[in-house]
């Protein structure tokens, strides 16, 4: 039987595309996974494009890759995803050792192009659009408890820094019974947790025949059995309604957790990243969200450095981070990426400038989260059990509805794929520390 070794750099898109290729390959060509590359006939590399860092891990890897080739010259080597839609000459350019080049829209045709490549003898290049299709073959994984759902592809907001309305397309959602028919598969194979994917997920639906929207899909993944708790991501702040934010606080699998990317607390950067709201909007949302779902957890992403950004925007997005304390912030330093109007912009600020500044936002940040994780001492919480503690294997761990990861003791019990009720003794840098509570208690 062939073997397939899978490298996924990136989002949690990049995770599910990655089991979904996978998938496909077991069933319609038997290519069973392997973990180890020297092992493999067939290794894929799915992209990110997101930072230039990330292009230039994977050229890395191309180039780790080459003695493999010479070894076994019938081994295909495959760059898919974000930067093999954007990049394809690049690549094909820099790395010669490269045998087929496809973007995310062509997933669904990985089989017929691994063939072609077989066939032909030469490389296979597809960055063209396809239509959606929905793949729901997932191979065995390690977690059996939380599954990724796509529920859109693509986005429409073109923002000045991103490349994903260039690499993913425009917004395009999957039908209702799609989705839930995958959900009601995952259930039955003993999944509790699903979280649904979008890059724009809270516009999911619009395009539909009938419309509709995120809300009435949550509120039927609710109604499915053996699904536990439900999340979404990545939502976008103009898209957040308050019908979304009710649904929160109503629906009661919907786990009062809210990933909200901000990218900027400056409003004159947010007009030059194209974001479409204000500090003062966004605001507005933080507060209808705090008084219609109370102890929501909240997280966001942010960028420093963004061009033309002066010290006084930001610090405009220090101060954000004080002021709607976040639980959690992914910050990043702006990279230039080909194709995007940023790119273009005149005034980019130098590179020693973003990184005094990332390092100033994330001390904020970090004590920020720690401040809310402390909050949570004493307080008891339920949680998902989805395995064992990392650092002691003799513990429990899971991960409460607002998504912390808590390690206790669970008294000799195995507990897996229960939802149980723990109380918080202790906040750590990372994770939390808590005690099993009896349900007399
Ligand atoms: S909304 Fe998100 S995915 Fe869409 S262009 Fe903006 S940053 Fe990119």
């Amino acid at each position: 039987m062939a073997k397939l070794h899978v490298i996924t750099y990136g989002c949690q898109m990049n995770e599910y595309d990655s089991e979904r290729v996978a998938g496909l390959l077991k069933t319609l060509h038997n290519y069973d996974l392997t973990d180890r590359e020297d092992d493999a006939d067939l290794i894929l590399l799915n992209t990110c494009s997101i930072r230039e860092k990330a292009e230039e891990k994977v050229f890395s890897k191309l180039g780790q890759l080459k003695p493999l080739k010479r070894k076994n010259p019938e081994l295909i080597i495959g760059v898919i995803g974000c930067m093999a839609q954007l990049r394809q000459a690049a690549i094909m350019e820099r790395a010669p050792v490269v045998d087929l080049v496809f973007g995310s829209p062509a997933i669904s045709r990985v089989g017929e192009l691994v063939e072609r490549v077989k066939r032909e003898r030469r490389p296979v290049l597809e960055t063209g659009e396809a239509p959606l299709v929905k793949i729901t073959a997932k191979p065995q994984s390690g977690d059996r408890l939380k599954a990724f759902v796509t529920v859109m592809e693509g986005c429409d907001k073109f923002c000045a820094f991103c490349v994903v309305p260039y690499t993913r397309g425009r917004e395009r959602s999957h039908s209702v019974e799609s989705i839930l028919a995958e959900i009601r598969g995952l259930a039955g194979q003993g999944y509790r947790e699903v979280t649904l994917l979008g890059q724009n997920v809270n516009a999911y639906g619009k395009d539909l025949d009938p419309p509709t929207d995120l809300a009435a899909l949550l509120d039927q993944v609710n109604e499915l059995d053996g699904i536990e708790r439900i999340r979404f991501v990545t939502s976008n702040p103009v898209n957040l309604t308050s019908r979304l934010i009710r649904v929160m606080a109503e629906v009661p699998k919907v786990c009062q957790y809210l990933h909200l990317p901000l990218q900027s607390g400056s409003d004159r950067v947010l007009v030059r990243m194209n974001r479409g709201y204000s500090r003062g909007r966004y605001l507005e949302l933080i507060a209808e969200l705090e008084e219609t779902v109370p102890g929501i957890a909240l997280s966001t992403d942010l960028i420093v450095g963004f061009p033309g950004e002066s010290e006084e925007d930001f610090e405009a997005t220090v101060e954000m981070v004080e002021t709607v304390q976040y639980d959690s912030v992914f910050a990043f330093r702006y990279s230039p990426r080909p194709r995007t109007p940023a790119a273009e912009f005149p005034d980019q600020v130098p590179e020693p400038v973003k990184a005094a500044r990332l390092t100033r936002l994330l001390e904020v940040a970090n004590r920020v989260g720690a401040e809310k994780s402390r909050a949570l001492e004493g307080r008891t919480l339920e949680v998902l059990v989805d395995g064992v503690s990392r650092k002691d294997p003799r513990e429990l761990s899971g991960r409460t509805r607002c998504n912390r990861v808590v390690n206790f003791d669970g008294q000799g019990r195995t507990l897996y794929g229960e939802l149980v009720r723990v109380r918080i003794t202790q906040a750590m840098p990372h994770s939390l520390r808590g005690e099993l509570v009896d349900e007399e208690d």
